[in-house]
């Protein structure tokens, strides 16, 4: 059934234009019969932030979602925040009901929800972690909602990912490494999945890739690149070519997209449509 009912969505940052987001929710919005759902995306200088959000109350938009590099700062000027944001600190969905602004974090069901499809219980798993930045908290948390047992998290700078670590520490048994240690590469023996969360591989240094060696990794550990754009990364074809099992981030991004329009609309997607609509968009 088509309804005739205006409702406004968008997405804020700064830049904003590469995000696929208005495309994936205007396919979805249109299939469920709400042609008059408009999804706009919105340049926003930080230095206006503030105003910005206290706008989308005036303007009566119904929710937006939130990208680099506003996911921090914009904890401050909602009205509620749930306990999946609070954590990791950061907020990627606003949904205002009434003039109230409630921040979520999607990335952390999106990643998990990927996980389940490819089959990986991360349950009581070893997982590695390469990177420290806010994609990184929204996976750390998710593999600690899930009780991985033990997580290591690998970056170029170890205080950064000594930092996180201790940030989690109440959460799980969580320890930050300089990627190039020994003491790193002798963890990576025993992962049970290795998860990239750096831009390294991202569209357009394509020929880039985390500098760990895959091959210390045991048979059968999967090998995960949360980067959607390439779909296939250079860290994930090396892994391809080893044998080792894969998982790209497209699945990821549309499973945080659906796990957002649940909150905006109380409806499902057409995950069909939506994966259609992003593919066309995404570089193989
Ligand atoms: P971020 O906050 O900037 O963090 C990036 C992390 O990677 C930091 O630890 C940073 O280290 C490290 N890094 C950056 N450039 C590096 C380099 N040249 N060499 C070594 N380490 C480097 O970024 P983010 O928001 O976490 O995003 C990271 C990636 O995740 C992006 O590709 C993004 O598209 C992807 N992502 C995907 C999804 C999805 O739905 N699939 C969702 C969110 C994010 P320093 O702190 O030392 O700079």
């Amino acid at each position: 059934m088509t309804s005739s009912e205006i409702k406004n969505f968008g997405i804020i940052g700064y830049p904003v234009g590469h995000s696929l987001s208005p495309q994936m929710y205007k396919a979805a919005f249109e299939a469920a019969g709400f042609p008059n759902y408009n999804y706009i995306p919105l340049q926003i200088h930080s230095a206006k932030l503030y105003f910005a959000v206290e706008g989308f109350k005036g303007l009566d938009f119904r929710g937006f979602n939130v990208t680099i590099p506003h996911k921090t700062n914009i904890l401050k000027y909602l009205d509620a925040i749930d306990s999946d944001a609070m954590v990791i600190g950061a907020v990627n969905t606003v949904v205002n009901d009434g003039g109230m602004l409630t921040g979520y974090n999607t990335d952390v069901a999106g990643f998990l929800a990927a996980l389940a499809e490819a089959n990986f219980l991360p349950e009581d798993c070893h997982a590695v972690m390469l990177g420290a930045g806010g994609a990184a908290r929204a996976v750390l948390w998710g593999l600690c909602k899930k009780r991985a047992e033990f997580i290591t998290i690998g970056a170029r700078n170890p205080q950064k990912a000594d930092a996180l670590a201790k940030d989690f520490l109440n959460y799980g048994h969580v320890e930050g490494f300089d990627w190039n240690s020994d003491e790193f590469k002798e963890l990576m023996q025993t992962a049970d999945i290795l998860i990239n969360t750096t831009p390294l591989g991202m569209f357009p240094h394509v020929d880039d890739m985390p500098p760990v060696d895959l091959k210390l990794l045991p048979e059968g550990a999967l090998v995960y690149d949360i980067i959607y754009n390439p779909v296939e990364t250079k860290l994930l074809r090396t892994a391809k070519k080893l044998g080792y099992p894969t998982l790209d981030g497209a699945s990821m991004l549309l499973l945080q997209a659906k796990e957002a329009y649940r909150l905006y609309t109380g409806q499902l997607p057409d995950m069909k449509v939506m994966t259609e609509t992003l593919n066309k968009f995404l570089k193989p």
